[in-house]
């Protein structure tokens, strides 16, 4: 992939016309009787297959349940970035063993990174699954559940069928949508590359056309997904920009927010910072994992960029857009990380002041550079390096969301929390408040009451919309 330089000279893509969508008349089967159950462990884009799944299954006549005790099939959708996700998923197969003895009938379907050339080897492990499946391989599930070759149409290929829900069972006022497969990088303690394959990217007018729709259906923020997001379009015709993708996505009437994740620093170009910054719907919160703060260790992982580069990254979009938060993600423990090096993260952390951080131990994954390497940081120092940059980010978000208090933020309220209304600022921020009426899918002005760490609490003012 050619690197994209910091300013796009590539012309905008015309956003009139985007292809006018045919929407399909859908015809969703009636209640069959039968239920379904769904667990999902690991990152969006699993969460995107999982809720693409079960309207699927909706569609198909399927009822979700709450339980995995009398489900006739059962979705499990894996993780394997870390041992401790794959420990977990296995878990919950070996869990299931006894129901399926109990009920031959219950259908076991396994979905994920676990899943990628590694079906034969499952099969002998797990050899109550029914079906394992790619990741966003609609078309195996399709082809498995009987009620869905029953439907006219191949809902495999709908844009639009797919309607998030909330737990409640109410329409969901947020989605995912993923817009890029697959990664090109080739860092080198990552097994993603080797699950997912090379980058794809969907079709332009596709992901309009769903968003359009997930709008129409009172979807009021989208979140666009992809492991390096903003490398979308270098392999399509004309190679359109996320900048050109998030112009467009914005003019979508009914549509509030509009996010995106995950950001390689490499391609965080100005074209993307300056359209974050101009957009309506962009909201001010920039997701660009940074992994390591020693230049060394980052070369080791393979990043293909400097500390230098992401501080420069996240400086150019504070000015650009003062009230930005930031967030990303760092792995401790890295072969080889010296203290010195494990140093130069803690400082490039206190410099940068993100407001979320998602911290990682390294674990060694097969089949990656890195597995050939020792794992020579003991367990023990690599859980102090993670509780000593815990511990700095909970002193700079108990500053950075104290200086918060008194200001009055847009709330997109999500659902309730203990009894009481929580949602997210523009920036991302947890915040819940108590109010009688029914906020659900409102945004709401709140003033900011009291403050912790981790979210924020207040009393809505103004006229909920
Ligand atoms: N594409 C994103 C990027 O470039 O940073 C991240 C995708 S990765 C699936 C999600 C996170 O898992 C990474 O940011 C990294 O912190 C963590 N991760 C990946 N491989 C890991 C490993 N072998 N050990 C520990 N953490 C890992
Ligand atoms: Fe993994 Fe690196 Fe690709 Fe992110 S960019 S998915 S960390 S290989």
């Amino acid at each position: 992939m050619a690197a994209p330089t910091f300013t796009s000279t590539k012309p905008i893509i015309p956003l009139t016309p985007v292809q006018e969508p045919e929407l399909p008349v859908l015809r969703r089967l009636p209640p069959n009787g039968k239920t379904f159950f769904t667990w999902t462990i690991g990152c969006q884009m699993n969460e995107a297959d999982t809720a693409k799944i079960a309207s699927m299954l909706q569609e198909a006549g399927y009822e979700r349940t709450d339980s995995d005790e009398h489900a006739d099939i059962v979705v499990l959708n894996s993780c394997v970035v870390r041992q401790a996700a794959e420990d977990k998923v296995a878990g919950k197969l070996n869990s299931l063993v006894r129901q399926k003895r109990a009920n031959p009938d219950m259908s076991v379907v396994l979905t994920g990174c676990m899943v990628t050339k590694q079906q034969e080897k499952l099969r002998e492990q797990f050899p109550h699954v029914d079906l394992f499946f790619d990741p966003s391989d609609f078309e195996a599930l399709r082809a498995f559940v009987p009620e869905m070759t029953q439907l006219d149409d191949d809902i495999t290929q709908l844009p639009h069928y797919y309607q998030p829900e909330t737990d409640a069972g109410r329409a969901g006022i947020t989605a995912y949508v993923p817009i890029i497969y697959g990664c090109n990088f080739l860092c080198s303690y990552c097994i993603v590359p080797y699950r997912r394959g090379k980058e794809t990217s969907r079709p332009f007018a596709d992901i309009v056309t769903e968003v359009e729709q997930l709008a129409a259906n009172g979807v009021r923020e989208v979140t666009l997904l992809g492991q390096t997001v903003n490398a979308y379009g270098h392999d399509l015709p004309g190679t359109p920009s996320l900048a050109d993708l998030l112009r467009a996505v914005d003019a979508i009437p009914g549509l509030e927010r509009l996010r995106f994740l995950t950001s390689h620093p490499k391609y965080m170009g100005n074209d993307i910072i300056d359209a974050m910054a101009e957009l309506r719907t962009a909201c001010e919160h920039m997701n660009l994992p940074v992994q390591a703060g020693d230049n060394e260790v980052l070369r080791r992982m393979r990043r293909t960029y400097t500390r230098d580069l992401w501080l420069e990254r996240i400086a150019y979009t504070r000015q650009q857009m003062p009230d930005v938060t930031v967030a990303t993600d760092i792995i401790v423990g890295f072969p080889g990380e010296t203290d010195e090096q494990f140093q130069q993260t803690y400082d490039m952390l206190a410099e940068a002041r993100c407001d979320k951080v998602h911290l990682a131990m390294y674990s060694p994954r097969p089949g990656t550079l890195s597995a050939r390497w020792e794992d020579d940081i003991p367990h023990e120092e690599k859980f102090r390096r993670h509780q000593a940059l815990e511990e700095l980010q909970k002193e700079i978000c108990t500053e950075t969301n104290s200086r918060r208090m008194g200001e009055t933020y847009e709330v997109l309220v999500e659902g309730k929390s203990r009894g009481r209304w929580s949602g997210r600022t523009r920036g991302n921020t947890l915040v819940h408040f108590d109010d009688d009426r029914d906020l659900f899918g409102k945004l709401v002005d709140v003033r900011i009451t009291y403050t912790s760490p981790w979210y924020l609490m207040g009393e809505p003012v103004g006229t909920p919309r």
